[in-house]
């Protein structure tokens, strides 16, 4: 199982997500605290954020484990967004450990991470294709397709995972997506956490911190969240 964040709000640097908290998203790449599935997340990481510079967000992907990474503090240090989302990969059994087989996926402004494990032939016909043979880009480019036939965010999350769910009934799919205004997310599996602070909303698998804010979601719900209002539905 992979870990991920996102935050929605006052712009903000990634070093929130991943250095700066004691069980950000770094410490959780070799010491999780919630993890069910798998032990460390040492097969790769990525970020995504955007920039007024340009209209599709800036991603960073790398296959290798976060701590090795000695560039990275300071490209996360400077990457400030009011919208952001970053990864840690626990690559599942049988899947490649490359850049294309690590989230965020990426498609127009949209971000995709997925926390999870599903059988790729449930997913194989959600989509026409996909950039790794990464069960997690298939779901990725399933998402992306609803996106570009006009589905909302939160829309087409909750449609690719009801349907790779139902074919595969022992999937875990967690989802966790942004667009640069909203973040959305799919609880099917596994834990996710939202914290409401006075400046935003931070989403994340386990908690970041022991700050009394983090809030569990119950399992098999879709998260939406926009502006301020935070919204849980069932799936
Ligand atoms: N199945 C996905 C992958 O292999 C996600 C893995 C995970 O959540 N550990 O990348």
């Amino acid at each position: 199982m992979c870990r991920h964040a996102a935050w929605l709000g006052a712009a903000r640097p990634l070093t929130s997500l991943i250095h700066q908290p004691p069980h950000g998203l770094l410490t959780q790449s070799y010491a999780p605290r919630r993890q069910r599935h798998g032990t460390i997340n040492a097969d790769g990481y990525g970020m995504g954020w955007y920039d007024p510079a340009r209209a599709e967000p800036v991603r960073y992907r790398r296959s290798v484990p976060m701590w090795t990474d000695a560039n990275l503090t300071a490209l996360a240090e400077i990457a400030r967004s009011a919208c952001l989302l970053a990864a840690v990969r626990s690559a599942t059994v049988g899947m490649p450990i490359e850049e294309s087989a690590t989230a965020p996926f990426a498609d127009r402004r949209w971000l995709l991470s997925h926390n999870g494990r599903v059988d790729r032939d449930a997913v194989k016909d959600l989509a026409d294709g996909a950039e790794s043979t990464c069960d997690a880009a298939w779901l990725a480019a399933a998402v992306f397709q609803r996106g570009r036939a006009g589905a909302g965010l939160g829309e087409a999350l909750a449609d690719v995972v009801v349907r790779a769910g139902e074919k595969d009934p022992a999937a875990r799919l967690n989802l966790l997506a942004c667009d640069g205004a909203s973040i959305a997310a799919t609880v099917w599996g596994d834990t996710l956490f939202h914290h409401r602070l006075h400046d935003g909303v931070l989403v994340a698998s386990e908690p970041l911190d022991d700050s009394p804010g983090w809030q569990a979601l119950p399992d098999r719900v879709l998260l939406t969240v926009s502006g301020d209002d935070v919204q849980v539905q069932p799936l």
